[in-house]
């Protein structure tokens, strides 16, 4: 949809005058190239996944005018992301930077502040820097998709894979430092990442792990992307989820190409949930199952089919168990409750010595089904698995979006130990919640090891102020049910940072005045991301912008 602009435009930052805004938009023209500075005045087209804006959030839980940017800023270099940064200082003028803008689900290419001026690295720092097929590694910039990072990877001619999410259009960088997951036996992204350069909020340029030792003759550190610690404390976690810093450049290890298998197993009986999750936890803390597995709910068959709902099922509320049931029958899963895709990897002995060991352990669950790519069509859902899961981008998970007119989608991502009776709680506050809030519900579990992370795609009509305002109450009570729980989220949309921030609150909020802290010491003007999960400047605190 393209919704039409309200009020005069650009909607400024907040606290600075129109006319201070056109100066400090002048500088920064002059500064950037007048190119490479634009002012965010035009109908919000919403696009879509592969044409995603960068002037508010495309997947919007307000009326989208609430969530929108004052213009955007393309730099093209470290240095150039420092000569804004450092206007930004001058003004005190918020910044949102941001690699692609693609973070839909949690809000897109938004700022929290209303008027901040976006920095939109992606567009033109968007280079592979270097692959090295020695060491497994590669270094990128914020504009390097996943996409494009197999293309180059693939260029090499090197037997390596890259670690994809569930969609392959957005920035590696971006993901790693929001510490996205993705599949592969590498799909904890952070933790495979290695030293980050990074423009601080007062426009210092520092690096990070080996990266800080200078090379010879100037050249980058040969350790920096071998070795992720360097000397001192560890500071790369502050740069992830916050908003300490700009991250210009990062350092990611490679897998390894190997042979590999990837499988579904049904299982028949909703009441066998919690002896599949002890299962689970068995092939994964000895390491049988070694990638990051999902156990989806059967209705994710119907939905990844990328029909609308309708074509199942007509009526009100939630498309009941029965009818999910009828049409899952038809489909090569059957009628069953809940589904899991893994994968080995290995030699082919080893993947089927370790395919026996997992047939052996799921065997315990009444009626449980192997189902392997050969026994599905070609365009089954599981084809799309087997490419994610050996490092493959794909974009096949755009098709839940069909689900609804005007698809889109919020997440709802908990963590929980891989126990018994922690996913039997968590997933019994989603489920009730989203029939009191008239939801289907979709849960996928993505398995690492000790943890889940459960991801509740809760999928909405944008053009529906009703179905926004269920979304938004439902998350809302979720976040709130599962903390009183004592679990907690492990990323959400920058509308709902401050809730999710609050119930991290052991000791009096002591983690969060920790946060503030740092925030008041590296960045006292408080122009970098205020808001940014929850970490809000001195100068904003108390002022009623919190959520
Ligand atoms: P993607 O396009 O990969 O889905 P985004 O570029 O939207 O991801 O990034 C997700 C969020 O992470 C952004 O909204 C921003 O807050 C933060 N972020 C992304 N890139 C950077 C970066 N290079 N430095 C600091 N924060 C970043």
């Amino acid at each position: 949809g393209v919704t039409p602009r309200k009020g005069e435009l650009p909607v400024l930052p907040p606290g600075i005058q129109r006319q201070t805004f056109n100066t400090a938009i002048e500088e920064l023209k002059r500064t950037l190239g007048s190119e490479h500075v634009v002012i965010n005045d035009k109908p919000l087209d919403d696009g879509w996944y592969l044409e995603h804006p960068n002037t508010h959030d495309a997947f919007h839980l307000l009326d989208p005018n609430e969530t929108v940017s004052s213009a955007v800023a393309y730099p093209g270099s470290t240095e150039e992301v420092s000569a804004v940064v450092k206007w930004a200082n001058k003004y005190e003028i918020p910044l949102w930077p941001i690699s692609m803008g693609r973070n839909l689900g949690y809000g897109g290419a938004a700022p929290r502040v209303r008027g901040s001026v976006v920095v939109d690295l992606g567009k033109r720092m968007n280079r592979v820097l270097n692959i090295d097929p020695e060491q497994c590694s590669c270094l990128v910039e914020p504009g390097v998709s996943y996409y494009k990072l197999y293309e180059e990877v693939q260029k090499t001619g090197y037997p390596l894979w890259i670690d994809p999410p569930d969609l392959g259009g957005g920035s590696v960088l971006g993901n790693a430092v929001d510490r996205g997951v993705g599949y592969t036996p590498m799909g904890d992204h952070f933790a495979n990442h290695c030293g980050f350069e990074v423009v601080l909020p007062t426009g210092d340029v520092i690096r990070t792990g080996m990266g800080a030792l200078p090379g010879p003759g100037g050249e980058d550190n040969p350790t920096w992307q071998s070795f992720q610690y360097g000397y001192g404390p560890y500071v790369d976690g502050i740069f992830t989820q916050s908003n300490f810093g700009i991250v210009t450049k990062m350092g990611l290890w490679l897998m390894p190409a190997t042979e590999h298998l990837t499988f579904m197993v049904t299982f028949p009986n909703d009441d066998d949930f919690e002896d599949i999750i002890d299962v689970i936890r068995l092939l994964m803390v000895r390491r049988i199952l070694g990638n990051v597995p999902q156990l989806r709910h059967v209705i994710q068959e119907l939905a990844v089919t990328g029909k609308n709902r309708e074509e199942f099922y007509r009526g009100e509320g939630q498309i009941p168990r029965e009818v999910i049931r009828q049409h899952a029958s038809k489909m090569p899963c059957g009628d069953c409750s809940w589904i899991f895709y893994g994968t080995v990897y290995g030699s082919q002995k080893q993947i089927q010595d370790t395919l026996a060991v997992v047939k052996r352990e799921f065997s315990r669950i009444h009626g449980a089904r192997f189902i392997f790519p050969d026994d599905v069509p070609p365009d089954h859902y599981l084809h799309s698995r087997v490419r994610v899961c050996s490092g493959v981008p794909e974009i096949r998970e755009l098709e839940w979006l069909n689900w609804k007119k005007n698809g889109a989608h919020l997440f709802f991502s908990p963590i929980c130990p891989t126990k018994r009776q922690d996913a039997r709680k968590i997933i019994d506050i989603a489920a009730r919640i989203h029939k009191e809030y008239e939801f289907d519900l979709f849960p996928t579990f993505c398995i690492a090891t000790r943890e889940m992370h459960l991801i509740v795609n809760i999928v909405y009509d944008r053009a529906n102020q009703d179905e926004k305002r269920r979304a938004v109450a439902a998350i809302r009570k979720m976040i709130d049910e599962c903390a009183e729980a004592g679990y907690g989220e492990y990323r959400t949309h920058i509308l709902l940072a401050d809730q999710v921030a609050h119930t991290y609150s052991w000791n009096n909020q002591a983690l969060l005045r920790f946060h503030e802290t740092l925030k008041d010491s590296l960045d006292p003007k408080g122009i970098l991301a205020p808001g940014r999960n929850g970490i809000w400047p001195k100068k904003y605190r108390g002022q009623g912008w919190e959520l």
